[in-house]
């Protein structure tokens, strides 16, 4: 099959669908609201079911260049920094096949868009906003306001790749825009120079320090030029409809407190870091069918996620990864699209549950914290990294 696909949304899951489907024969034609694609966002971790597939699409060496393979996870108690697991990832590549990386999202955006860019069948649209869609037995027209100027486009097929609050996905009836629910939780961002902390907190791991409600996230970045942090605590907050603004720096007082009895060092990280930014975190139910005819969902528009198994935009890969296969084994982009939902929509759905177990597994108190922290003890590294066979190996 050939043909046009039009993809709305350049974040790593439009970006990473247009190689993918691109790859498969297709010419490609991706809009992006924003008019630059800004130094947004944070630290990601890359994990292999998502890495695996950049490799097959030829775009695994440039974001491994930006990007670093800690040696270990290593899971510490917050109040006072003891060790409860260190899980070694220098197997990853023997065990899932595929490295385990940590990456800045803007450098992983700045690889796709390289790729993107060599690519002659894609073209990518900046400052395009799509609005209205229609779909009709041979094919998608959608309209794109660029500036003052209205433009319609028309392809063989759609993808929303379009984010939390997508508008295809309210286009296909699958829920509107505002409805995704807070989860209670807030995950606040920040980046520190490396130079002003500890050497212990420059090793090349990921650290996961756990508390009563509250966790702590970092790791290197940049060639361990920075530390990315990710704490996140549980709040009372809730945004307005469509009031997506929060100013982090404002409630810093409520994060210091969340972290008041925690270890030293945990405490630095916190007050050290100059600015931090705040992600209020949504959730929204699992829908069984990612696809409607000749339009389909991809990333956070499809099966947005609690960000507690670091799976967001792995998913979305895995979605482009599918997506691929789909379009490459039908002549008909319905029945391929179809079959791309069939494949996907299972699989995300679980990790969408236990992203969200994994958050309450986070912030256990009291007795269940206890027994969590001895359970992990007890089971050890090698059966706690078997845990994510089903996801990592996939
Ligand atoms: C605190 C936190 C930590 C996280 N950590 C990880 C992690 O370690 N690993 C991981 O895999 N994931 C992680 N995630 C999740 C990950 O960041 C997201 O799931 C992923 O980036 C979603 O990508 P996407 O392309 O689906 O959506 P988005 O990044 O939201 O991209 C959507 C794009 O569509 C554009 N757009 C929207 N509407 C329109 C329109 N009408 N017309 C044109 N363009 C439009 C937007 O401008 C945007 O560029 C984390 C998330 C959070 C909040």
């Amino acid at each position: 099959m050939t043909g046009r696909a039009l993809i709305v949304g350049a974040g790593i899951g439009g970006l990473t669908a247009a190689l993918a489907i691109a790859k498969a024969g297709f010419e490609v034609a991706i809009f992006e609201r924003t008019a630059v694609l800004e130094e947004f966002g944070a630290g990601l971790q890359l994990t292999p079911n998502a890495t695996r597939i950049l490799e097959r699409l030829d775009a695994l060496e440039a974001v491994q260049s930006r990007a670093l393979a800690p040696r270990a996870i290593c899971i510490l108690r917050g109040r006072d920094g003891a060790l409860l697991s260190r899980l070694p990832l220098e197997s990853a590549q023997r065990r899932w096949g595929a490295p385990y990386l940590v990456i800045h999202r803007a450098d992983l955006q700045r690889a796709l868009v390289e790729r993107v860019a060599q690519a002659p069948n894609i073209t990518l649209t900046l400052g395009a906003e799509v609005g209205g869609v229609t779909s009709d037995e041979s094919g998608v027209t959608i309209g794109v306001k660029r500036g003052a100027i209205g433009l319609r486009e028309r392809g063989d097929f759609l993808i929303g790749a379009d984010g939390l609050r997508s508008i295809i996905r309210e286009r296909l009836g699958l829920g509107g825009r505002d409805e995704a629910s807070f989860s209670g939780r807030v995950a606040f961002r920040a980046q520190v120079g490396a130079h002003s902390v500890a050497e212990r907190l420059r090793e090349t791991e990921v650290t996961l320090r756990l508390g009563t409600k509250t966790h702590l996230v970092h790791y290197p970045l940049r060639e361990g030029a920075i530390v990315n942090l990710v704490a996140v605590i549980e709040s009372g907050w809730r945004a307005k409809k469509g009031d997506d603004p929060w100013d982090g720096s404002a409630d810093r007082a409520s994060l210091a407190r969340a972290f008041a009895h925690w270890a030293p060092q945990a405490r630095a990280l916190i007050d050290g870091a100059a600015e931090w930014r705040a992600w209020p975190l949504y959730d929204r139910p699992a829908i069984p069918s990612l696809a409607s005819g000749r339009v389909a969902l991809l990333g956070d528009a499809a099966h947005p996620m609690l960000p507690f198994l670091a799976q967001g935009a792995a998913q979305a890969i895995e979605d482009a990864g599918a997506l691929a296969d789909c379009l490459k084994a039908s002549s008909d982009p319905s029945q391929a699209l179809a079959a791309y939902s069939q494949r996907r929509a299972p699989r995300a759905a679980r990790v969408q549950a236990e992203a969200k177990a994994q958050a309450r597994f986070y912030h256990m108190s009291g007795p269940l914290a206890l027994g969590r922290n001895l359970g992990m003890r007890m089971l050890g590294p090698d059966r706690l990294l078997r845990r994510f066979d089903w996801l990592y190996g996939a």
